[in-house]
């Protein structure tokens, strides 16, 4: 069997659960486009820490992080398992390369986690481990955490980054499908280096790409990317699964790195 691929999704707004948008109804499909993970490993950029936190508990809690959203989301549950032999593991291997990673058994699924996984997963029965950024440190940080956990895909464990291609939420027009020029120029900057493989560009991207600021005042909504860039294969370009764009800034992407 071939190793399981890595993944970066853009998990828009919290509403996207309730939206009638093509990012949602292709994130429906994902899991019929992969084999069935043994567990999944969600790098979230709403779990921010400043070293790698891991979630450890064996049912950890649904955490509604965000206000002003309608009731039905605060209603939403994804009780899927955790599995604290998984989080044991990967702070093992974060340790073995010299990150001083951190378990928590109280800690539970933000939405950044589970708002892309009651899309794709909804039956909530493969266990989920959620991983920290660390918004204090770089990119480069960020691609050699992702390395340190590759191993564990070869073992069917799914390392998926959840955040948001773009991210300017001052830029965000509610419904207005006309998308920004400055997300756009970005995301093309972005899917060329992808589609290069190159990560030292990825590295440097507040440095290299068009409007970085602009689209991300502040970088934890990049950060899963390059922490799923980091668990894919060397060498290896990255599979553009799906675009769109929601509320003008966003930009919906979804990568695999194989
Ligand atoms: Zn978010």
């Amino acid at each position: 069997m071939d190793a399981m691929p890595a993944l970066f999704v853009t998990h828009g707004a919290p509403t996207l659960v309730l939206e009638d948008h093509p990012a949602a109804r292709f994130l429906e499909r994902l899991s019929g486009l992969l084999p069935r993970p043994r567990a999944i490993l969600v790098a979230s950029a709403h779990l921010e820490a400043l070293r790698p936190v891991l979630t450890a508990g064996e049912r950890p809690p649904t955490v509604h992080d965000f206000a002003g959203f309608p009731a039905a989301l605060s209603a939403i549950r994804y009780p899927a398992p955790g599995d604290p032999a998984l989080a044991r593991r990967a702070a093992d291997l974060l340790a073995a390369a010299g990150f001083a990673a951190e378990l928590d058994p109280a800690a539970g699924f933000d939405h950044g986690v589970w708002v892309p996984l009651a899309l794709a997963w909804p039956a909530a029965d493969v266990p989920v481990v959620a991983l920290s950024v660390v918004p204090s440190r770089d990119a480069a940080f960020h691609l050699r955490l992702g390395e340190a956990l590759r191993p564990l895909r070869a073992d069917g464990v799914l390392i998926l980054g959840s955040g948001s291609l773009t991210h300017n939420l001052g830029a965000v027009r509610w419904n207005e499908a006309e998308p920004a020029p400055e997300a756009l120029a970005f995301a093309a900057w972005i899917a060329d280096a992808l589609g290069r493989g190159d990560r030292r560009a990825l590295a440097d991207w507040r440095e290299l790409a068009p409007f970085a600021a602009w689209n991300h005042p502040s970088p934890e909504h990049l950060l899963p990317l390059h922490v799923a860039v980091g668990a894919g294969t060397p060498g290896r370009p990255g599979r553009l699964l799906h675009r769109s764009v929601a509320h003008r800034a966003l930009v919906m992407d979804v990568w695999a790195l194989d």
